[in-house]
């Protein structure tokens, strides 16, 4: 259930709702609109019918959510959500452009590309240091040492970290490190890391699991949402199909479909969802097309020594391609990278 607030609802009149649906055992998720307040209504859907709302003071309406996510419905924020992370802005307008090598794994490798996608205009680094392999015997990342060397690459170039955990026992170490806490496609349903991240300050980006439908997708998010952290951020990375020609198959329409759902920031990673460097450039300008709030893209300074991930991962060369191809579009979908 959602309560929207009068215009003119004044302070005390949201306390007012706030402090009554508290005091019947119920969860108040505030959204402070341009114009009005919403207030999201979250537990037992019989004690909230029950609740004479609607003649409160500065209530305009109760209406019902229908969709099984709330918080993260366009019908609780009919704005775009946005936010800065360390200078940098995502949603409502601004375009996270997301860059870096798949995983850390060395100084030199990350610091250089670091500073080579900051200088194409990339305003975020992505790194894993924890990595999500298929198989026992690949490399598993550096971990905790990865999180230092990342820490490095933002301290040298003041670009927010965007990086993977995979545990929950991971999760304050990962946080005192990141900006952005990546949840991979293979814990997207993992409810305990997404409740445990979302008792975290960090944004969280949610990357949508390759079996797991939209609505699927967003009930990941309400999970963190439900559990605190509204700053979230979805990533759609390909989905599996029975096309063998791609690693996975870029969902394009889940992009305005999400958009239209939600008012989290939606971005699109052609790297993981194609699995070919030959393809990350039409499928971006594509993504963009379909209203993408942002990209994220594998770069490393010699894909062919990549220790995960290579024939995916744009050379320095070919990012520099597609930031100058990306900036020339963007100003004609109302977006700007900041
Ligand atoms: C990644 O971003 O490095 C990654 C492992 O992605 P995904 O979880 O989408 O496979
Ligand atoms: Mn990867």
């Amino acid at each position: 259930m959602i309560v929207v607030m009068k215009s003119d609802a004044t302070e005390k009149d949201i306390e007012n709702v706030v402090n009554k649906l508290k005091e019947v055992g119920l969860e108040a998720h505030i959204s402070k609109g341009k114009y009005r307040t919403v207030i999201g209504v979250i537990g037992d859907e019989e004690l909230i019918a029950n609740l004479p709302l609607a003649i409160y003071p500065g209530v305009e309406k109760v209406m019902p959510v229908l969709k099984p996510y709330k918080l993260v419905s366009r019908e609780f924020q009919e704005e775009d959500s946005f936010y800065e992370i360390r200078g940098s802005k995502i949603g409502a307008g601004y375009f996270g452009l997301m860059a870096g090598p798949c995983s850390v794994e060395t100084v030199e490798q990350t610091i250089s590309t670091a500073k080579f996608v900051k200088k194409c205009g990339a305003n975020f680094l992505r790194g894993g240091a924890y990595k999500p392999r298929t198989s026992p015997y690949s490399f598993q990342g550096l971990g905790k040492e990865g999180l230092k060397i990342l820490a490095q690459a933002r301290e040298e170039t003041g670009l927010p970290i965007v990086t993977e955990v995979m545990d929950v026992r991971d999760v304050e170490l990962v946080s005192n490190y990141a900006d952005v806490l990546q949840i991979g496609a293979r814990n997207m349903q993992n409810f305990l890391l997404l409740t445990e991240v979302g008792r975290q300050e960090k944004p969280v980006m949610i990357k949508r699991g390759f079996s797991n439908t939209v609505e699927e997708w967003l009930m990941a998010a309400e999970y963190v949402a439900k559990a605190g952290n509204k700053k979230i951020i979805l990533c759609e990375r390909g989905i599996r199909t029975f096309e063998t020609s791609t690693r996975n198959t870029l969902d394009i329409s889940s992009i305005p479909v999400v958009k239209g759902l939600s008012h989290l920031p939606v971005i699109a990673d052609p790297s993981h969802a194609s699995g070919r460097s030959d393809l990350i450039l039409p499928l971006s300008l594509a993504a963009v097309a379909a209203g993408a709030d942002g990209l994220l893209i594998e770069v490393h300074p010699n894909p062919k020594e990549a220790l995960c991930d290579g024939p995916q991962s744009l050379n320095f060369e070919k990012f520099e391609e597609l930031a100058l191809q990306i900036k020339e579009i963007l100003p004609r979908f109302s977006k700007k990278i900041q």
